[in-house]
C-alpha cells in the first residue's frame, strides 16, 4: 500500500455491526458488559473490550490504530493535547534524578514543560543542534532519553535521525522524536532508528484546525534495560509492548489526559486527506519560499531551498520535501508587524497546520517569556515571521505577499 491508500484502508474497516462507513463517535463515558466476570476480565486486560472512556473508547481506539499503522509502530496512545503527549511520553520512563538531552530549538511549550519538570527532579541538558557529537557530549549515567523535533518549530533546523539514534542506542537510551512538523508524509522516523514518536495531532493530522490533541507511537524495537528503567519492570511480561502497557495502565490513565471521542472522529476524518494536503502544502511552501527570496530585505529560511544548510538532509531523509512552514526575517519588529498587517489572506494566529495560511510574529507572542539567548537558539529574532503555508492557490499567495512586502520597502 502506498501513502494515500494506507491512510484510507490500513487498519480501518467499516463497522461490522451496522455497516457504518466511518467509525462513529461513541459519545459515552462507560461501557456495560454482560456479566461481572466479563467486566473483571476487561478490567484486567484478559479480554478485549471497553470499560471507561478515560481508559479506552472505540472511536479513539480506531484513531490510535490508524496512526500506529501509518507510523509503522506496534501501537499508539492518544492524548488530550500535543503537550500531554510530549509529557506522557517522558513521564512514562523518567523519575527524579534523571536527565533528558534535548534541543534548544524546541516548540516553546516543550521548553516550558522541561522547566516545570525541574521541580520533580528531572533535568534537561540542552544542545543548540541535535547531532551525534552534541548528544554524545551531554550523555551521563543519568541520561534516560534524547528528545528532539525533526524540523524545529520555528527554527526549521532538520535533525539527522539515524546518527542521533545510533548514539542514543549505544548509551542504552531511547530517542523520542516530536514529528509534528515533519508528519508521516515526510518521514517514518522508525525507519531511521527513532524509538518513540509523538505528534501534536492538533496540526497536520487533524488538518482543519478543529480540535486539540496529541498521540504517542511506539516502534516496539527499543530494548529496555529494566534495571535502568525500573518502572517498566512491572510490565516486563508484555515484552515489546512494555512501554505502551505501562503508559496505558499507569501515568497516562491516572493523570487522565485521554482524548475526547469527538476529537478522535475529527482527527480520523482529517487524517484521510493528510497525503493530499501535504503534497499541496509542501509544493506551495517551496514555491512561496523561492518567490520570497527574490525580495531585497527579506531573509528566507526553508529547509528545502537550495543553499539551505539542511538541503542535502532534506533530500536524503524527507524525499526532498521541506514541510509547510517558512520563516522569514523582515529586518525589524516594525516591518514584521506592518508586513503581517498588510496580508489579505493570511490569518494572524498561533497555530500551524491549518488549511489556511497562518502567520505569527514569534518574538512578541510564543517566545515572549524567553530570554534573548533562548530566542536566538530557537531561531527567533525581532523581525522573524513564521508562515504556516496553507492550501490557497499559489498565485494568490504570491500576489498577497508581494503587495505586503512592497508596502514596507
Ligand atoms: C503545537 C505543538 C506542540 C503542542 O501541541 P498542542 O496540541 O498545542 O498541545 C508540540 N510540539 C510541536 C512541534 C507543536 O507544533
Amino acid at each position: 500500500m502506498d501513502f494515500n491508500t494506507t491512510l484510507l484502508h490500513h487498519n480501518f474497516e467499516s463497522e461490522r455491526s451496522t455497516g457504518s462507513t466511518l467509525t462513529p463517535i461513541y459519545q459515552v463515558s462507560a461501557f456495560s458488559q454482560e456479566s461481572a466476570e466479563k467486566l473483571e476480565a476487561v478490567f484486567n486486560n484478559r479480554a478485549p473490550g471497553f470499560a471507561y472512556t478515560r481508559i479506552g473508547n472505540p472511536t479513539t481506539d480506531s484513531f490510535e490504530r490508524r496512526i500506529a499503522s501509518l507510523e509503522k509502530g506496534i501501537g499508539a496512545i492518544a492524548c488530550s493535547s500535543g503537550m500531554a503527549a510530549v509529557t506522557m511520553s517522558l513521564l512514562n520512563i523518567l523519575q527524579s534524578g534523571d536527565e533528558v538531552i534535548a534541543s534548544t530549538a524546541l516548540f516553546g511549550g516543550t521548553i516550558d514543560l522541561f522547566h516545570d519538570l525541574e521541580a520533580f527532579g528531572i533535568k534537561t541538558r540542552y544542545v543548540t543542534e541535535v547531532t551525534a557529537e552534541s548528544v554524545r557530549s551531554q550523555l551521563s549515567d543519568k541520561t534516560k532519553a534524547v528528545f528532539t523535533e525533526l524540523i524545529g518549530n520555528p527554527k526549521l533546523n532538520v535533525v539527522d535521525i539515524q546518527s542521533v539514534a545510533d548514539v542514543a542506542h549505544e548509551a542504552g537510551v531511547p530517542l523520542i522524536v516530536d514529528s509534528t512538523t515533519a508528519t508521516p508524509y515526510l518521514v517514518h522516523p522508525f525507519d531511521f532508528g527513532a524509538d518513540i514518536v509523538v505528534h501534536s495531532s492538533s496540526k497536520y493530522i487533524n488538518g482543519n484546525g478543529s480540535a486539540i490533541s496529541g498521540i504517542i507511537v511506539d516502534s516496539g524495537k527499543f530494548k529496555w534495560d529494566y534495571t535502568k528503567y525500573k518502572g517498566l519492570e512491572e510490565y516486563k511480561r508484555f515484552s515489546k509492548f512494555a512501554y505502551l502497557a505501562k503508559l496505558r495502565n499507569g501515568v497516562w490513565r491516572n493523570i487522565g489526559c485521554c482524548l475526547a471521542p469527538a476529537t478522535a472522529f475529527l482527527n480520523s476524518l482529517g487524517l484521510e486527506t493528510l497525503g493530499l494536503r501535504m503534497e499541496r502544502l509542501c509544493d506551495n511552501a517551496l514555491q512561496l519560499a523561492e518567490f520570497l527570496q527574490g525580495f531585497e530585505g527579506i531573509k528566507v529560511n526553508y529547509p528545502a531551498l537550495k543553499g539551505n544548510p539542511y538541503y542535502d538532509l532534506v533530500q536524503k531523509q524527507f524525499n526532498g520535501k521541506g514541510g509547510a512552514i517558512i520563516s522569514i526575517d523582515a529586518g525589524s519588529k516594525e516591518k514584521a508587524f506592518k508586513l503581517i498587517n498588510n496580508l489579505k489572506y493570511a490569518t494572524i494566529a498561533t497555530n500551524i497546520g491549518d488549511l489556511r495560511t497562518l502567520v505569527i510574529h514569534p518574538d512578541s507572542t510564543i517566545f515572549t517569556h524567553s530570554t534573548k539567548l533562548q530566542k536566538e537558539n530557537a531561531g527567533v529574532f525581532e523581525g522573524s515571521i513564521r508562515i504556516s503555508v496553507g492550501i490557497e492557490d499559489i498565485a494568490d499567495l504570491k500576489e498577497d505577499f508581494e503587495q505586503a512586502i512592497k508596502q514596507i520597502s
